[in-house]
C-alpha cells in the first residue's frame, strides 16, 4: 500500500512511522509512506492560511496549497489514491473502516491545522471525511497516525501471526476475552484453571463466553447495534 500524507508538520511523523510495526511494515516492503509538506506547494510559501471571511477567531487553511499538493502527487501516480480528509466533523472512524482501507492500494491522508480547512477543500476534493472521535485536536496529524497504525497492522503479512487481528476487539462486534500470562498466581489473583487445563474445547468456550460478558459489561452498545441490525433484516 502506498500512503501519502499531506501536512504542514511532516516532522511530527518521523518517530511514529520509524518505530515498531509501522517501521517493520515498510522494511518488509508492504507499505510505503510519503510525506508532503503542503507549504512547499503554496504559490507564496509563507502563506498557507488566512483570516476567515465573516470574521471569527484563528486562521483557515487556504484551498490553493492543498489542491496544488494533491495535483502534484496525482499527476505522478497511476492509481488514484483514496482521499481522506481528517476532520472532527467527519464520519467516526471504526475498525470496519480500517479493514476497508487496508484493502486499498493507495491512500491519501490530508491533515488540517489551525481553525481547519476552507470549505472548498471539503466540497471540491470528493474525499472521505474521517473523525477519530468527538473531540477537537490541534491538527490532523495525530488522527492521521491513528488511521495509519490501525490500517497498516491489518495488511496481510505485517503482523507475525495473522490470527492477531482475528481474535481481537471489535471483530464480530465483540471485545476481546481477558488475557493472562505467567505467573499463574500474582498477589493472590489466580489465572482461571480452565486456561491452564490444556482442554482446547473448554478454553474456546471460556474465551467466547468471556468475550460476550466483557462486551456486555463495557460496551453493551456493540451488541445492541448488532441486534438492531439483525432485527432490521428479519423485519425486511
Ligand atoms: N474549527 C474546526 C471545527 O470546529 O470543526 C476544528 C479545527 S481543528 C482545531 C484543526 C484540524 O485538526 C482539523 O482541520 C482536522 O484536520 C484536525 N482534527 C481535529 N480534531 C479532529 C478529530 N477529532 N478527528 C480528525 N481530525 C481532527
Amino acid at each position: 500500500m502506498r500512503i501519502d500524507i499531506l501536512t504542514l508538520f511532516p516532522e511530527m511523523f518521523e518517530n511514529v512511522l520509524g518505530s515498531s510495526i509501522l517501521r517493520i511494515a515498510q522494511e518488509k516492503g508492504l507499505v510505503q509512506y510519503n510525506l508532503f509538506n503542503i507549504r512547499e506547494y503554496a504559490e507564496n510559501r509563507r502563506c498557507v492560511d488566512d483570516r476567515p471571511y465573516g470574521g471569527g477567531p484563528g486562521m483557515v487553511m487556504k484551498p490553493e496549497p492543498v489542491f496544488n499538493t494533491i495535483e502534484a502527487i496525482e499527476s505522478q501516480t497511476d492509481v488514484r489514491p483514496r482521499r481522506i480528509l481528517l476532520t472532527p466533523q467527519g464520519c467516526r472512524f471504526t475498525q470496519s473502516i480500517a479493514k476497508e482501507l487496508s484493502k486499498e492500494p493507495s491512500v491519501m491522508l490530508i491533515c488540517g491545522h489551525y481553525e481547519g480547512f476552507d470549505e472548498r477543500i471539503r466540497t471540491g476534493l470528493e474525499a472521505r471525511e474521517i473523525s477519530i472521535g468527538d473531540y477537537v485536536l490541534s491538527g490532523g496529524e495525530i488522527p492521521a497516525m491513528v488511521v495509519i497504525d490501525s490500517v497498516v497492522r491489518l495488511i496481510p503479512g505485517v503482523l507475525g501471526d495473522s490470527n492477531s487481528t482475528v481474535n481481537e476487539s471489535f471483530n464480530e462486534d465483540l471485545l476481546e476475552y481477558p488475557q493472562y500470562t505467567r505467573p499463574a498466581e500474582y498477589r493472590g489473583m489466580r489465572v482461571p484453571d480452565v486456561l491452564m487445563s490444556g482442554n482446547h474445547q473448554k478454553i474456546k468456550e471460556w474465551q467466547a463466553n468471556h468475550a460476550l460478558k466483557r462486551t456486555m459489561e463495557q460496551r453493551p452498545d456493540l451488541i445492541m447495534n448488532k441486534k438492531k441490525f439483525s432485527l432490521g433484516n428479519i423485519e425486511k
